[in-house]
């Protein structure tokens, strides 16, 4: 038997994890809205539930756990894809299955084991009406003007994952004021749909799902009334999560559903969260273009805790790379895959602590144990025959990394000295050949955009 260890956001405390039904473990995350790359910060709940997902599969068998299932859903109805489908005049179906496709193509790049099961919104509408009729059948949600509202007042612990009290919820959330609405706190379970929008027929007439409804009608139907873990980023948990803890629990009359809560936390450019919405973003793909593997893309969200916030730094990329290639060539002396080191096995049965796991790979490195480390790093997604993609022929970035990496350091050294004008001149110049620039308080991280031309990274005359 090897306990772990998982901080619970719910009951904030640090508990050993057993499951509801010894013989399946059940975990659901919350997973991508579909009308866009995923950028780095969507990448960390994938890498940090993924090692979950490995970690409950490793100690199944050892703990005496029957099997695991893991789900992720993806958000296919939401006004962003409305938004993007009216901007580019392309079909929503055509967005949402072009974005899904390369969610699972990136992802898969970063060594997921994938879920079990990844739930659509629009393959559960069924589920979501009959879950939005029980609710208003027990008197917690209500029609209005062809919408049907969660009634927040009905249900007294409503703000307790989050710790907020509702007067703070209603001062610090931006809560969308409506006529229809009894209490302004009270959240869209179905809206009206308009002739040129995605819509399903309903009790209520032809509208849609708000987007809360659809991960607690998934759970439900695929692990029913209550599950051991529930995941996803930080920035869920208000009030995504909290509302979908209303609405499973009122409909069972029970204090049920997901017994664990994890979270992410987030990360960051600049101090701010990556978002799409705040324009601060990259994406996976462009570092995947740029040449850098996506084993060393996971080895840097591995070296953060995932209750930390962390930052993209170029440092770390290298440092990463290095480390990977110097392991790499260690294993080849392999003779073939050997025990899993306990101390791996100890520091991510202790809260997931990724950490003190990569520490521990090193010791094992250390002692040049190639079949050790291979079978070690396999825990942690690392390493794998199949994520060999170090080997590609070298993008046009990637040749010319080294230059512009100097050209980054010169403008740090312009700007150090206080020369803004020679730190401008270099910025433009890097603008010019299609680098874009993002600065952070750990340092600059470039990209190369679609208009990449090395021949203008050099001096002008
Ligand atoms: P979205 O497609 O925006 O709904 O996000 C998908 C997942 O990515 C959710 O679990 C979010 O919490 C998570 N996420 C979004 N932005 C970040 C970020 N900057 N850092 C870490 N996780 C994030
Ligand atoms: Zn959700």
């Amino acid at each position: 038997m090897i306990e772990l260890k998982l901080y619970n956001s719910r009951t904030r405390n640090r508990e050993i994890f057993t499951p509801i039904d010894p013989d399946h473990v059940r975990m659901y995350v919350c997973g991508p809205t579909v009308y866009d790359r995923a950028h780095v910060g969507n990448a960390r709940p994938v890498i940090v539930f993924d090692i979950l997902h490995r970690v409950l599969r490793f100690l199944a068998p050892v703990n005496g756990w029957g099997k695991v299932t893991y789900a992720r859903n993806i958000t296919d109805i939401d006004d962003k894809i409305n938004a993007r489908a009216s901007e580019t005049g392309r079909s929503i179906h055509d967005i949402t299955e072009e974005t899904t496709a390369w969610y699972l193509e990136d992802m898969g790049a970063l060594g997921e084991l994938g879920p079990d099961f990844t739930p659509r919104a629009t393959e559960f509408i069924p589920e979501m009406i009959l879950f939005i009729n029980e609710l208003i059948e027990r008197g917690h949600a209500y029609e209005a003007e062809r919408h049907v509202l969660f009634d927040v007042t009905s249900y007294p612990q409503y703000g307790l994952l989050s710790r907020r009290s509702l007067d703070a919820m209603i001062a610090g959330a931006r809560v969308e004021v409506a006529p229809y609405k009894r209490d302004p706190m009270d959240f869209v379970l179905w809206k009206p749909s308009t002739d040129d929008l995605p819509g399903w027929s309903s009790p209520w007439g032809r509208g849609r799902p708000g987007w809360h409804i659809e991960c607690s009608a998934m759970t439900r139907a695929l692990f029913g009334e209550s599950f051991d873990i529930h995941g996803g980023g930080a920035d869920l948990m208000f009030p995504h999560h909290e509302n979908e803890i209303a609405q499973s629990c009122c409909l069972s009359g029970r204090n049920s559903f997901a017994r664990i809560w994890i979270h992410n936390e987030m990360l960051r450019v600049e101090g701010q969260k990556m978002a799409k919405s705040l324009r601060n973003f990259f994406t996976i793909r462009d570092l995947l273009d740029r040449g850098i593997p996506g084993e060393v893309i996971r080895f840097v969200f591995l070296g953060t805790h995932h209750s930390k916030p962390m930052d993209w730094t170029e440092t770390r990329v290298r440092e990463a790379e290095s480390t990977l290639k110097k392991w790499r060539t260690i294993c080849d002396d392999a003779e073939d895959a050997g025990e899993v080191s306990p101390t791996v096995v100890q520091a991510l049965a202790n809260d997931l602590n990724t950490p003190a796991a990569l520490a521990a790979l090193h010791d094992v490195a250390g002692r040049r144990n190639g079949s050790e480390l291979k079978a070690s790093a396999g825990l942690l997604g690392l390493l794998g025959d199949d994520m060999g993609d170090w080997n590609r022929p070298e993008p046009l970035a990637r040749q010319y990394a080294s230059m512009i990496d100097g050209l980054v350091q010169e403008r740090k050294s312009a700007r150090l000295r206080k020369d803004f004008a020679a730190a401008d001149r270099l910025r433009d110049r890097l603008h010019a050949a299609g680098v874009e620039l993002m600065d952070s308080a750990e340092g600059t991280v470039w990209q190369c955009g679609p208009n990449f031309d090395p021949e203008r990274l050099r001096s002008p005359k």
